[in-house]
């Protein structure tokens, strides 16, 4: 099918949705998104960006607590006296700052001659779907401001050749933790508090859970981690969770492991976790960071045929393709990889595939990934779990930051430098990054990673001296085979 004659119909205007809609429009669709929220999705208004702009703010403050550290004062006092975060002011910037952007994204949508339609849209079958508009305003910036009667509910049927599903998640709750807004809350809640909570209680030790104890901790909040693992992050790279953990503990906050959260309730102005060995956690406020489930009930996906697994997520192919024909998915309601990166590069690929253009089927073995703590921890290509496990015939170095002088300087005491190169060839199959602003310094690592370049031409590309980048280059060094 070509562009020039198709017309495709995109449900979410998150990343998977709005990052796909503008090659639609460039390959000469005729493009409309149906979004019921804001565009720019959770990803933007709830999720990534709001949680990246709290963290932004607890790392400023976390720089005002160093100071004394490496000899700088205010005003005759050392270190972080006087410091202080007020969440009223931070969660105003935090919300202005997201509305902007899901403004900016619109208006590129809009400029690109994408359609847009406020409503929630389901499919009616293969080729149509249905949206119920709150607002019957289609937002091509020509039309009139909608009249009284316009804006009563109504229901609009599109024809699509191409239908693409990029519906996101929303976070799992408990029925025995029923989020109240108040004191009890998920992720997306807590940018309405106006005060910082006295004491946190974050359940589930993920990214997310991970995320936010550090932002509050950051923040000046006393934080309490409840993990029902081992340790922190367990999907990650052991050495990474470990270091973090390690820098967690340091810094004052409560990590409890091998803690399953069974329950939380309110207790006046307090909230009380019960945990499953029957241990009482109080505190002023719980966070419930313990996954999320797709939103796939109720759009008529399986009664048009599109198969989706037990989880509730929607089944795709390397190109994005569900199991019926024109019927396409993206993100997070695919549960391929909960990124925003993923979930763009997926909704690109089905539109490169439904119109005809290049496209190259996704590869997870090139996806970068970072967690957002300090240190952060950021990762790129084959685990260490791949390669103890003999998935993977490959070797790893792991180098300490503590012997880079940069990392002296700048007072960093934490963190590695971890590559794996595949035995026999030396290519590099992956790394971990675990370092103050780890997701910049990953980029060289995914760059050798998808161009396959092999641990000499790595490490004899010149790095800055002092930067924390000699660590990667010295890692893949160590790497070389002398046979
Ligand atoms: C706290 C947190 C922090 C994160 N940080 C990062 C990060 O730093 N980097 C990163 O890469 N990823 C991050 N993620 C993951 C990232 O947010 C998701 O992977 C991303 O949002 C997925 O994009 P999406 O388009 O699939 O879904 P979403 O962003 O959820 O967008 C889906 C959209 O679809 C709309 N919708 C749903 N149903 C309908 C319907 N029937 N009709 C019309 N519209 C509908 C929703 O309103 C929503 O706007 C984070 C996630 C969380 C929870």
């Amino acid at each position: 099918m070509s562009g020039q004659q198709s017309a495709v119909v995109v449900i979410g205007g998150g990343p998977g949705g709005y990052e796909a809609a503008l090659p639609a429009a460039q390959l000469g669709a005729r493009v409309t998104v149906v979004e019921r929220e804001g565009l720019g999705g959770a990803a933007v208004l709830t999720d990534c960006v709001p949680s990246k702009a709290l963290i932004a703010t607890a790392d400023f403050m976390d720089r005002f607590s160093a100071a004394a550290r490496i000899g700088v004062g205010f005003d005759g006092h050392d270190g972080d006296q006087g410091v202080q975060a007020h969440l009223a002011q931070v969660n105003d910037r935090i919300m202005r700052l997201a509305q902007a952007q899901s403004a900016d994204i619109r208006d590129r949508l809009l400029a690109a001659g994408v359609e847009v339609i406020k409503g929630a849209g389901r499919i009616a079958s293969p080729g149509v779907v249905e949206v119920a508009t709150d607002i019957t305003h289609v937002e091509s910036g020509k039309e009139p401001a909608p009249s009284d009667e316009e804006r009563s509910r109504h229901t609009r049927s599109l024809t699509a050749d191409v239908i693409l599903v990029a519906t996101g998640a929303r976070p799992r709750v408990l029925d025995s933790a029923v989020p109240d807004g108040e004191r009890i809350l998920t992720w997306q809640q807590i940018y309405d508090l106006k005060e910082l909570p006295e004491k946190l209680i974050v359940i589930g030790s993920g990214v997310t859970g991970a995320e936010l104890a550090h932002a509050y901790l950051g923040l000046g909040c006393a934080v309490t981690l409840v993990s029902s693992r081992e340790r922190v992050l367990p999907g990650e790279d052991a050495d990474a969770a470990t270091v973090l953990e390690e820098v967690f503990r340091s810094r004052g906050m409560e990590v409890l492991n091998r803690s399953r959260a069974g329950g939380v309730v309110r207790d006046g102005d307090e909230v009380v976790v019960t945990l499953e060995d029957g241990r009482e956690v109080r505190g002023s406020h719980a966070l419930l960071a313990v996954g999320s489930i797709p939103n796939t009930a109720d759009m008529g996906l399986e009664e048009a045929g599109v198969t989706l697994s037990d989880s509730g997520h929607i089944e795709v192919d390397r190109v994005s393709r569900t199991s019926v024909q024109g019927i396409y998915a993206a993100g997070d309601c695919t549960g391929v990889l909960p990124l925003a990166s993923v979930a763009a590069m997926q909704g690109r690929i089905a539109i490169a595939h439904a119109l005809g253009d290049a496209v190259a089927p996704l590869n997870l073995g090139r996806v970068s990934s970072n967690i957002f703590t300090d240190p952060e921890i950021a990762t790129v290509g084959v685990s260490q779990a791949d390669v103890d496990s003999g998935r993977v015939d490959a070797r790893s170095v792991m180098l300490p930051l503590t012997g880079n002088p940069r990392a002296k300087m700048q007072n960093t005491k934490h963190g590695f430098v971890k590559l794996f190169a595949r035995n026999g060839s030396d290519t590099i199959l992956g790394g971990v990054v675990v370092a103050p602003r780890a997701s910049e310094l990953i980029f060289p690592i995914t760059l050798a990673v998808a161009n396959r370049l092999n641990v000499d031409q790595f490490s004899s590309t010149f790095t800055v001296y002092p930067s924390m980048s000699g660590s990667i280059a010295e890692a893949a060094r160590q790497l070389h085979s002398v046979d």
